[in-house]
């Protein structure tokens, strides 16, 4: 420990775990944004064509944006996915007609090579609604049993109440690849600087 840990703390101090969060627009992305409270948003990035909501918490970096309905722009979204730890897929539970869409595009989401190494959280949102679909209709839906090869999970979660958004932060807090931190057993898991994020 002493100065050379200082040394390597002071070094890393630029490495970060960054989570993209995707999911059909609607979904409830912006709102657990809110919820978390982890800082000030920042930013649409007009020039490139689509909404990103950006946002960083100490070590964390968040990027958020709509899929869906824009193809022409595609190609540009690979640009984010790039170095990406893991990928947090936001959807209705409550929105039955959507739900094979949210499927298609998770499925091509899973097909991306720079992506090929992200953990994969779900958050089945909107779980305080009365006919939502439950964590196992969403996952049956999206055919999440399908995925092989890669950590993935589902949490169910509510934007509105906060339910499961801190579970959700905490296993990804556990399964994302963070290979800075691996190397270094001074250095405690970025990650878990989540878990000091308050949901209230
Ligand atoms: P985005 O397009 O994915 O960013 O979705 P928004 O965060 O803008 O949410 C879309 C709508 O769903 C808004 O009216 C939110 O208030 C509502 N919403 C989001 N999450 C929840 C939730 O967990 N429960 C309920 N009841 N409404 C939610
Ligand atoms: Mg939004």
């Amino acid at each position: 420990m002493g100065a050379k840990c200082s040394r390597v703390k002071q070094l890393l101090a630029k490495s970060y775990i960054k989570i993209l969060m995707l999911g059909l627009d609607d979904s409830g992305k912006t709102a657990i944004l809110y919820k978390l409270k982890l800082g000030d948003f920042i930013a649409t990035v007009p020039t490139i064509g689509f909404n990103v909501e950006a946002l960083e918490y100490k070590n964390i970096r968040f990027s958020v944006w709509d899929l869906g309905g824009q193809d022409s722009i595609r190609a540009m979204w690979r640009y984010y996915y790039r170095n990406t730890h893991a990928l947090i897929f936001v959807v209705d539970s409550n929105n039955r007609k959507r739900i094979y869409q949210a499927r298609n595009e998770l499925h091509r989401l899973l097909k991306e090579d720079e992506l090929s190494d992200a953990t994969i959280l779900v958050f089945a949102n909107k779980q305080d609604l009365p006919d939502a679909m439950n964590v196992s209709e969403v996952a049956d839906k999206l055919k999440l049993h399908t995925i092989s090869q890669r950590r993935w999970h589902i949490q169910s979660t509510s934007a509105k109440t906060g339910h499961g958004l801190y579970e959700g932060l905490s296993w990804l807090n556990d399964n994302a690849p963070n290979k800075v931190a691996q190397a270094n057993s001074c250095i405690s898991l970025p990650a878990r600087r989540i878990l000091e994020a308050s949901l209230t």
